[in-house]
């Protein structure tokens, strides 16, 4: 058995020092580090821990009563059986020049109905490191859980809406990744997008392999399945750590909240509450009686009530900050989710915080950003019609996609996904839950391609629709998702505009040529079928085609007629051909429209 990331953990907890630690006094004693752990054997690990203990016991006596010099401050602090593990905690990391160890931020991706939000709830069920207060419910986008005194900040929107749709913004908020898949389902397309972003990311991975507790479900599949893509797990000589949970019934919770830790403790996520804020809005809405209401994600500084504080073209001063269980709080430090109330305008998800120092700062940054925000003078569509009539050959067309609920939003974004009209590129930009909102809009005005929001079972707040309409940006609701599929399915092919067929009338053989004022005259016999005034006339010649076009003119004797039956003579001039010969023959045939 090799030793795992998770053993090294475990071997941690056992000694009560972190795993960083451990692995660096390991590599201290000439033992392999993490990097060649997984060449470790149990034997060789629990010698591991003996040495490891013998080493510290020894290094506990001479050591005790001195001062301790800087050096064996950065060391790893002994802590023996007699100490708890919490109180050792701050002694670990003294505050540096580096600032101190924050809280990971963590995001939920996975395939629907894997257990993402199932999941959230287990952890904000049995691990929320502050009590509700008094009954309210938030609904803010982001929690914090506690385990053995850690915290760990949780992005409550799972799926692709905070992480993709805020990396599309350019905001890097979340540290590690966890990836949900479904024990009895395997790799999905939707888990296979979430690698990609993950990937694409740069953060580190954690698989949960969830529903573990249904009949069905096939473990190996899942890890055989993961390591295709490039993730191979740890129990198979890989570096991808996988846990085994099931949210449902609450299993495996707290192991998988320690792998967060591990993962966390390796990255060494640090952050100073005296440095400058950062802080990133992950979600934004209007209350009424409230007005705007922003949540965001603190990565370093310390966010104030009564700061100054700019997010795009929002500004405003915090008036209150409210934790995620609803309480008041003064501050939010890094690591922690905050709703601020006190904004002007509605921020956009995506932006970042920049505190000022007064409120003409804060006004003048708002000013620029929307200065250079603003979308060029080119003037924009109005409708669905007008946006496709811009349109030349493939269009390609951004959705920002609200829905009232995670199940209808899912619906919608599939039924979308599942459009398929040919010429036309249809490409989700950001997609969530609520009603269309001013930042939306103002997101959908920052993209060079048209852009088109749409909202299932949700209304659109009424600046959201004046700034569309000065934007020229079709805002379509609808309540019944065939609706929606219907519509968006029927204006796609009206700007391709009809598709025809061609419907074969008859064939004509050329015999004789006039030469008329109008042009050349064929003096032609209708071989099969027959030929009408408002067909359309192939030339071939050798089996080639020389050319296609309208009938100008179709005579029999010295008038003009309508038709004409095989097996009778006439006289046909094609529109802009004069090229006719002898031998030629001509194919007639109509147009018909088609549905697409
Ligand atoms: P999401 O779409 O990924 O957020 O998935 P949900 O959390 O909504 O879960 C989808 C369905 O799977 C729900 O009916 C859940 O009750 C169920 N589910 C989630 N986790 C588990 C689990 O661990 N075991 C079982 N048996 N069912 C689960």
């Amino acid at each position: 058995m090799p030793l795992s990331k998770k053993r090294i953990y475990e071997i941690a907890r056992e000694l009560g020092v972190s795993s960083k630690e451990l692995i660096k006094k390991l590599e201290e004693m000439g033992m392999p580090g993490l990097k060649a752990a997984n060449s470790v054997d149990e034997e060789e690990s629990a010698l591991i821990v003996h040495l490891f203990e013998e080493e510290t016991a020894a290094a506990d006596k001479p050591t005790a009563k001195t001062e301790p010099d800087v050096e064996s401050v950065e060391k790893p602090v002994v802590v023996t059986k007699q100490a708890p593990k919490k109180t050792a905690k701050p002694k670990r990391k003294p505050a540096s020049t580096h600032g101190s160890v924050r809280p990971p931020i963590v995001s939920v991706l996975g395939h629907i109905d894997h257990g993402k939000t199932t999941l959230l709830d287990a952890i904000r069920e049995s691990h929320l490191a502050s009590k509700e207060a008094g009954g309210i419910t938030q609904g803010i986008a982001a929690y914090q859980a506690e385990l053995n005194g850690q915290k760990i900040t949780f992005i409550d929107t799972p799926g692709h809406k905070a992480f993709t749709g805020m990396r599309a913004r350019g905001a890097q908020v979340t540290d590690i990744a966890i990836l949900v898949v479904a024990a009895d389902d395997g790799v999905m397309a939707q888990t296979v997008e979430a690698i990609d972003h993950i990937k694409a990311a740069d953060v580190p991975i954690i698989v949960a392999i969830n529903k573990i507790d249904k009949a069905n479900a096939d473990v190996s599949k899942v890890i055989s399945d993961l390591a295709q893509h490039g993730l191979l797990p740890e129990a198979w000589g890989g570096d991808t750590i996988s846990v085994e949970v099931s949210a449902l019934e609450r299993k495996n919770i707290d192991e998988l909240l320690e792998m967060i830790l591990l993962v966390a403790e390796m990255a060494d996520l640090r952050a100073d509450p005296k440095n400058p804020v950062e802080a990133t809005i992950i979600e934004s809405h209007l209350a009424t009686g409230q007005g705007p209401v922003a949540t965001v994600v603190v990565r370093d500084g310390t966010l104030r009530v009564k700061d100054w504080a700019v997010a795009g073209a929002a500004q405003g001063r915090v008036k209150a900050l409210l934790d995620p269980s609803g309480n008041r709080v003064n501050e939010a430090l890094p690591g922690e989710a905050v709703s601020i109330l006190g904004f002007c305008d509605l921020p956009e998800v995506g932006t970042q915080i920049e505190v000022t120092k007064n409120q003409g700062q804060a006004k003048k940054l708002a000013q620029q950003y929307q200065r250079d925000q603003r979308p060029q003078a080119a003037p924009r569509a109005r409708t669905l019609d007008d946006l496709f009539a811009q349109k030349e050959e493939t269009a390609k067309l951004k959705v920002i996609l609200k829905a009232a609920s995670t199940g209808g939003l899912e619906a919608a974004r599939r039924e979308i996904a599942a459009l398929d009209v040919e010429g036309v590129e249809l490409d989700i930009l950001v997609s969530g839950v609520g009603g269309i909102s001013e930042s939306d809009i103002v997101l959908a005005s920052t993209v060079n391609e048209e852009c088109l929001a749409i909202g299932f079972g949700v209304s659109a707040d009424p600046k959201a629709l004046k700034l569309a309409e000065r934007e020229g940006i079709p805002v379509l609701l609808y309540d019944i998702i065939y609706h929606l599929v219907d519509e968006i399915e029927s204006a796609l092919k009206r700007q391709l505009g009809p598709a025809y067929e061609e419907r074969a009338m008859g064939t004509v053989e050329v015999r004789n040529l006039f030469k008329a004022p109008s042009g050349m005259i064929a003096g032609c016999y209708v071989a099969d079928g027959r030929v009408e005034r408002r067909g359309l006339v192939r030339v071939i010649r050798n089996n080639t085609e020389m050319f296609t076009g309208e009938i100008a003119s179709l005579r029999r004797f010295e008038d003009d007629v309508r038709e004409v039956q095989s097996g009778r003579e006439c006289g046909i001039r094609i529109r802009d051909f004069n090229d006719i010969q002898i031998g030629d023959r001509l194919q007639v045939f109509v147009l018909e429209e088609v549905e697409r």
